[in-house]
């Protein structure tokens, strides 16, 4: 129990929460931005997509500040269909996510997008087929409107119209002073967790792009909101290659394929039938404590 309180430990936890909100809000930034201000290789050529299939080959990964982080990471996560990463905290999930925008470069091997090498393609090419919708839900200085359509600039407001109807935003946007032009951010209204959590969906669905990075929500929300927020994730994650880093229960179970990591590497991979039937596996471990899967990943750390 005195653990709990260990000052350290507590600064360690903050730091890695810091730190993770840091690679949010540049995923969002660095993904919504088309203007490619990062160099491409000079032989670099376009992404041409298809079934959207993404394919880490032996990935071993640092970051400059520390050791490898990844140790030899290879998996499928198969064109339009879902593939849920799950671990315990500091497995390196989110680190799988980020190099798929390219934030960071793997030390060796290779991650493909339908048989590309991403290293090989043009940054703005491979990020204008992702989109990204994080834990934390940012809303920028400006109306509704402005908020989804930074999702790609050029569209619509058919467009907008029709992202925030998928998106389950529509009517609470209508029901707003100003409808669609109500300003939000810090001058503008108050909009509730949900409601930002559907707005960042329909900015992601405006994109229509045909890869989504999702990092999973933790927060809890009120069943109301949790209910229209998970009818939203399924339009988007519909047809979709999705890559989620998974805490809820259900997400892990309708996932086409679970992906188990722990400390940099791939240790289990299937559905979750027939990861559930695997007695001595991590994930049966994981999925028998008590709980929802969020204070599973936590105490995973015991593990
Ligand atoms: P969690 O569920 O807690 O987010 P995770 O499985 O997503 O964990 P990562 O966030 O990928 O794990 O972190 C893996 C390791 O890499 C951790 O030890 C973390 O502290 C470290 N790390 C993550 N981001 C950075 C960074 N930008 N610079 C340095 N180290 C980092």
């Amino acid at each position: 129990l005195l653990m709990a309180y260990d000052p350290a430990r507590r600064l360690a936890r903050l730091q890695v929460s810091l730190e993770r909100a840091a690679v949010n809000a540049r995923m969002l930034y660095e993904i919504l931005d088309t203007v490619p201000h990062q160099r491409d290789r000079a032989d670099a050529t376009e992404l041409k997509l298809g079934q959207a299939q993404i394919e880490f080959r032996n990935v071993h990964f640092g970051y400059a500040t520390g050791g490898d982080i990844l140790k030899g990471v290879s998996f499928v996560a198969e064109g339009g269909k879902t593939t849920a990463l799950v671990g315990p905290s500091g497995a390196g999930k989110s680190t799988v996510i980020s190099l798929i925008p390219r934030f960071y470069d793997p030390g060796s091997g290779e991650i493909l997008v339908d048989g590309q090498d991403i290293a090989h393609v043009t940054k703005q090419s491979l990020r204008n087929g992702l989109a990204y919708v994080s834990q934390q839900p940012y809303l920028f200085e400006g109306s509704i409107r402005d908020n989804i359509r930074y999702g790609r600039p050029g569209a619509t407001d058919d467009e907008i119209e029709e992202a925030a109807r998928l998106a389950y935003a529509h009517d609470f946007i209508l029901a707003q002073p100003q409808g669609y032009d109500t300003p939000v951010g810090e001058n503008g209204v108050t909009l509730s967790g949900g409601q930002r959590q559907r707005l960042s969906i329909a900015r992601a669905l405006v994109r229509k792009a045909p890869i989504l990075l999702l990092d999973e929500a933790t927060s809890a929300l009120d069943t109301e909101s949790e209910a229209a927020v998970q009818k939203a994730l399924d339009h988007a994650m519909s047809g979709r290659t999705v890559v989620v880093i998974a805490h809820r229960l259900s997400t892990i179970a309708n996932a086409d394929k679970i992906i188990v990591m722990r400390d940099g590497l791939v240790v289990e991979e299937g559905t979750h039938k027939e990861l559930a039937r695997r007695p001595d596996g991590l994930y049966a471990r994981l999925h028998n404590l008590p709980g929802d899967i969020a204070e599973i990943a936590a105490g995973a750390d015991a593990l």
